[in-house]
């Protein structure tokens, strides 16, 4: 008797743990290792749901971001744009993100409530997340509602800026409209990646005006069907903030600690985008082969994304064309020539998938010692 009683106290603490927190990770969980002072969020902050053009209820956005692991989505209905309404009525636009919220209130994941301010081009669409009430941002002057997002101190930033269908070149166009959000404090970040589309541009116009640099999917459907039955995953914004939670998000986005990943593609500045490809890639082994001048350098990569790189130093490979991928969660062996024995060398690898500005790739350095 008293072991069923103990085995139902542990069989019922067990429950309760559970229930808080239990996980719905999937084989396509994304990992991406924090760099010094900060831990790494990953973050979708750009999607919708039947609560405006997509075609999902808002609690598989909650369930597909844990499939994910995620740390952090936010559902960004079109105010203005709402095909669904004559079934789905909903006079208040805060509720996509209140279902999203009570379907992730066991989990730790953050939902931030946002919402997708819809105009034509050159006003074009934007994302003001953080907001507290998304009814207060319909307005029929843009530049009001860009006000009202600041009135609740919301980011906001520019979404897909090259999109074909508003700019037929699909090159971003920066107008007056912008000019002045960004002047008046009201526009802070620039989608660099949006769904599969990356634009250089983008990424430029997010340097020159000093914009958080994001990548988003924008998803409507499944992440399933875009992304995850390609052998993708989708777009996300890596953030570095100072802890998980939505004030220290809030912070690092507003403070431009950001890269923008889609797959093996890395777009962020240069300050953020190194620590992380150099914390990406562990050195496992240093040793030279038998009888010879040939080191031998083991990597591993601990992050989701299969990371390019070409060799940036004056020693050659023994075995290896200087140009090559590390897989995801993958090791890959070097055989460097350094011609003498060496008691130190600076490995320098230059990541030709990661950007820091247009066709701009940094060199990482890894200091590897013998003993
Ligand atoms: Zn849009
Ligand atoms: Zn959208």
């Amino acid at each position: 008797m008293k072991k069923t009683i103990l085995l139902l106290v542990c069989f019922l603490t067990l429950s309760v743990i559970t229930a808080q927190q239990h996980s719905h990770m999937g084989a396509t969980a994304l990992n991406y290792p924090n760099i010094e002072g900060f831990v790494t969020l990953k973050t979708d902050l750009h999607m919708h749901s039947v609560f405006s053009d997509g075609n999902v209820w808002p609690t598989i956005r909650v369930q597909e971001a844990l499939r994910e692991n995620l740390d952090a989505i936010s559902l960004t209905e079109h105010l203005e744009y709402q095909p669904h309404s004559a079934d789905i009525p909903h006079p208040d636009r805060n509720r996509a993100h209140q279902l999203a919220l009570e379907e992730a209130k066991e989990h730790d994941l953050l939902i931030i409530p946002g919402s997708e301010i819809t105009r034509s081009a050159p006003v074009g669409h934007s994302n003001a997340i953080f907001i507290s009430d998304a009814n207060a941002l319909m307005k029929k002057d843009a530049d009001k509602a860009f006000a009202a997002a600041k009135a609740q101190n919301a980011f906001v930033f520019w979404n897909h800026p090259a999109w074909h269908a508003q700019n037929p070149q699909g090159n971003p166009i920066l107008s007056d409209f912008q000019e002045e959000r960004i002047k008046k404090g009201e526009l802070h970040g620039i989608e660099v990646i949006n769904s599969v589309d990356y634009a250089e541009e983008s990424l430029a116009l997010a340097l020159e005006n000093d914009l958080t640099i994001m990548g988003t999917s924008d998803v409507h459907g499944l992440i399933d069907w875009d992304y995850t039955e390609k052998g993708k995953h989708r777009p996300i914004t890596l953030v570095f903030a100072k802890e998980k939670s939505i004030e220290s998000l809030q912070e690092a986005l507003f403070a431009g600690r950001t890269v923008a990943v889609y797959n093996s593609l890395l777009v962020g500045k240069e300050e953020f985008l190194k620590p992380l490809l150099k914390e990406s890639i562990k050195v496992k082994e240093v040793k030279y082969l038998k009888n010879t001048q040939v080191l031998s350098v083991v990597l591993e990569n601990v992050s989701s994304s299969a990371l390019l790189f070409e060799n940036a130093m004056t020693y050659n490979f023994y075995s290896k064309s200087p140009v090559f991928e590390i897989a995801a969660g993958a090791t890959e062996e070097l055989q460097i020539k350094t011609l003498d024995t060496k008691a130190e060398i600076t490995l320098k690898l230059k990541a030709i998938g990661a950007f820091v500005e247009p066709k701009v790739s940094p060199i990482i350095e890894w200091v590897l010692t013998l003993d």
